[in-house]
């Protein structure tokens, strides 16, 4: 395993929901204090705001902005909602541009009254019907594979190959994959489809923090990069060797770091970075 240690925050992305109670305002300010270079942007953090001059502000910070999460969710029992989440994600699509994101995350859902292969093939299909409007649009849609505890709601897309062979299926520059140790890290395929997905230039953007042992919340207990057993630094060195040169975007949902004070977190975030 070669790994190039990481000697500066130029590819220090940090996820709005990170620091969950701080407005995208506060978070813009407080990143760029502390030396952040992106940023990637939940949807409730734009709510109430002028998406266009929230943009300009991260931009005014010196912030990059990475992403917008999050799309998808698109499976369902009823044709009622598979349409109500096709709008959604046109409107998605509205707002990255606005904002100056050049991607959206899809966490792609599932439903657990049909089978994870009828929620797949739904997701493929709803990927392929907003894809024209993301492309006018210029934005790119990154499929996010996640672990398969959360297979029964919110996606029956749970490993890279999968998402790979979804990618590839759609063929389009504009939909890749956002690749996330929480979700991958113990996938024995891991390091051979990171690089399956570099080869097609399907690999869009690295999402980091770490799996606490024991985990106390599926949903709410992600670690600090360090704190668990996740081999980052590893999986790091696989991204890159598969020609990823994008942003480390930093997403971490965590009830014991959330209750925190957020600055505090956001100093041991950078801290923590340098070693992962
Ligand atoms: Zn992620």
């Amino acid at each position: 395993m070669s790994v190039k240690p990481i000697k500066d925050l130029s590819k220090l992305c940090v996820h709005t929901i990170t620091t969950k109670s701080w407005s995208i305002e506060e978070a813009g300010e407080r990143y760029e204090a502390a030396g952040v270079k992106g940023i990637s942007v939940w949807r409730q953090y734009l709510e109430g705001r002028n998406i266009a001059q929230a943009g300009e502000r991260l931009s005014n910070h010196g912030l990059e902005v990475v992403s917008l999460v999050r799309g998808g969710f698109f499976p369902s029992v009823s044709s009622t909602e598979r349409k109500k989440a096709l709008d959604d994600n046109r409107k998605a699509i509205e707002e990255a541009a606005a904002l100056g994101a050049p991607m959206i995350v899809l966490v792609c859902g599932a439903d657990p009254g049909q089978s994870l292969a009828t929620s797949r093939a739904q997701i493929q299909a709803g990927i392929e019907e907003v894809l024209p409007f993301a492309m006018e649009h210029g934005v790119k849609l990154a499929i996010e594979p996640l672990h398969p505890m959360y297979a029964d709601t919110r996606s029956a897309v749970n490993t890279m190959e999968q998402a790979n062979d979804m990618a590839e299926a759609i063929a389009s520059e504009y939909v890749g994959i956002a690749a996330d140790v929480y979700h991958l890290w113990w996938d024995p395929h891991l390091e051979k489809e990171i690089e399956r997905c570099g080869k097609k230039g399907n690999l869009l953007a690295f999402h980091i923090c770490d799996w606490n042992s024991p985990t106390v919340d599926l949903l709410n207990d992600r670690g600090l990069m360090g704190e668990g057993c996740i081999n980052i630094k590893e999986i790091r060195s696989w991204v890159e060797e598969a020609g990823f040169s994008g942003f480390n975007e930093v997403e971490i949902f965590s009830d014991r770091l959330w209750a925190m004070d957020q600055q505090e977190f956001l100093d041991k975030i950078v801290k923590s970075y340098y070693d992962c």
